[in-house]
């Protein structure tokens, strides 16, 4: 019989709802508290990497996702619009190299939308309108069980903490699972002061471009909507990257340039003809599919240091997700890495798959052992997307002549020594295989001594 623990996670994004799923089937009462009053469509596109869809295919959801595009080419340009990588049945590649999995292109609420229903299908409460405010661990108790004495017993559990909502209900969990994003709360709550994130100095104009919004006179633009691929632009200090998402019936393109938003502005609607202007002279691929855009919403990246433990002390209180590894977006990987974070937190959780978790004084443990399978990894990530912003956003001279010859070689079949690196880390051969290549519950397994 599976301990039960009442497992309470903070935000229904897509690691909580991860987490969610992954908790459930372990065999515990989930509950998901999300301060959002509905599940908006926020943030359009994302781009799902085996890593992450063979979890959602083991957890039955992947076929469930509405639309899912997988791209068959995966092309790097130049800001100019030269050719510099390019790789053709880049879907296929994929699900060759990596067990299938595929690499694919959705919208945001879609995936999030399919989560829900198999986490409720599996029990989970998702509770909308719940903002968490304050948790507080009991003190006088965490004295005592410092000691290792609760009642005159020996103890390895500290007492339940108690979860405070806005609307100013209460309630307690076993484990609560804080994956409530870049802004999160419970981080600051763990860290015992307000944690901000830090701004990047890069921010992202967002864009949603609708198969209709482009004449049907403009086939050549039309087919870059219709015929899932993926697509890069690289230029000084920025770049721009495209996908189709809703079976073909939607390109999601996103520009990713210097911030020059106010401190403490997120987000707000973009200026069209601004927009435009900071891509003048680029590509006139990528210009004209500029002038069809209606409407653009532009977004600060942040990001934050590494923390010293995902853990509270109490082990009744882990992060997961943004709220802990927050990384920029150039390598698609913060929701995709989210995700791991959920299975590998939730498989930890189960007594089936591992057995060094048998009840709630193992919480210690499980945490610590998730931590140092997790931390490392996400932060890792974290960092490689400041790599790629670095080879993608070169300046023009030297080091793009480099950079450029670099690419030239493998396009020639001249690159590619063992061991060798690849300017752009989405078709890189040793990085790509390290991110996509990952299985969760094989980590799991192979940490637990299974395998
Ligand atoms: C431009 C851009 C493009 C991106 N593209 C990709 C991509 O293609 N692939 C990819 O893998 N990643 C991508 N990302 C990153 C990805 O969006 C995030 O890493 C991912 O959404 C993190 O998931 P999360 O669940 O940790 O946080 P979030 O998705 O932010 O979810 C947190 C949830 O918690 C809720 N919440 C917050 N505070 C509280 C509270 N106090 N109480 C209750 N609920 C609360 C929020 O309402 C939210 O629903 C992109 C990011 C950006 C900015």
């Amino acid at each position: 019989m599976a301990p039960r623990l009442e497992i309470v996670i903070v935000g229904a994004g897509l690691s909580g709802l991860a987490a969610a799923v992954q908790c459930a089937l372990s065999g515990h009462s989930v509950t998901v508290l999300e301060g959002a009053k509905e599940l908006a469509e926020i943030g359009a596109g994302l781009q799902l990497t085996p890593n992450a869809t063979r979890l959602l295919q083991k957890w039955g959801i992947y076929d469930n996702i509405q639309g899912t595009c997988e791209p068959r080419t995966c092309t790097v340009y130049s800001y100019k619009g030269t050719v510099l990588a390019h790789e053709d049945d880049f879907n296929k590649n994929c699900r060759r190299k990596y067990d299938n999995a595929p690499f694919a292109d959705c919208h945001r609420v879609d995936l999030q939308r399919a989560l829900v229903d198999r986490a409720e299908d599996l029990g989970v409460h998702v509770v909308l309108g719940s903002r968490v405010v304050g948790i507080e661990f009991p003190e006088d108790h965490q004295k005592e069980t410092a000691n290792g004495i609760q009642n005159g017993q020996p103890s390895t559990t500290s007492p339940k903490p108690k979860i405070t909502l806005a609307t100013k209900q209460n309630l307690t969990a076993d484990l609560i699972v804080a994956a409530d994003g870049l802004w999160s709360t419970c981080r600051s709550i763990l860290l015992n002061r307000i944690d901000a994130p830090q701004p990047t100095g890069d921010l992202a104009y967002r864009i949603v471009l609708e198969l209709d919004q482009i004449p049907k006179s403009n086939t050549k633009l039309r087919d870059m909507v219709q015929q899932p691929g993926m697509r890069f632009w690289i230029g000084p200090d920025s770049h721009a990257v495209a996908y189709s998402m809703r079976g073909g019936t939607m390109l999601n393109l996103v520009l990713l340039v210097p911030d020059d938003l106010d401190e403490g502005v997120a987000k707000v609607e973009g200026n069209l003809e601004e927009m435009r202007a900071l891509f003048q002279g680029w590509d006139p691929v990528l210009t004209s599919l500029l002038t069809h855009v209606p409407t653009v919403s532009k977004w600060k990246l942040m990001h934050r240091s590494p923390l010293p433990s995902w853990t509270h002390p109490s082990s009744r209180l882990v992060l997961i997700g943004d709220a802990c590894h927050p990384m920029l977006p150039y390598l698609a990987q913060g929701a995709n890495s989210s995700i791991e974070d959920g299975a590998v937190l939730g498989a930890l959780l189960s007594p089936s798959i591992n057995p060094g978790f048998k009840n709630e004084t193992d919480l210690k443990a499980v945490l610590a052992l998730f931590e140092s399978l997790r931390k490392k990894r996400g932060e890792r990530i974290a960092r490689m997307t400041f790599e790629q912003r670095r080879d993608f956003h070169m300046r023009d001279g030297k080091e793009q002549v480099e950079r450029d010859e670099v690419f030239r070689a493998w396009r020639e079949g001249a690159g590619g020594k063992e061991g060798e690196s690849f300017p752009s880390r989405w078709t890189c051969p040793v990085v790509q295989p390290w991110l996509y290549g990952y299985d969760a519950f094989r980590e799991v397994e192979e940490a637990v001594g299974r395998v």
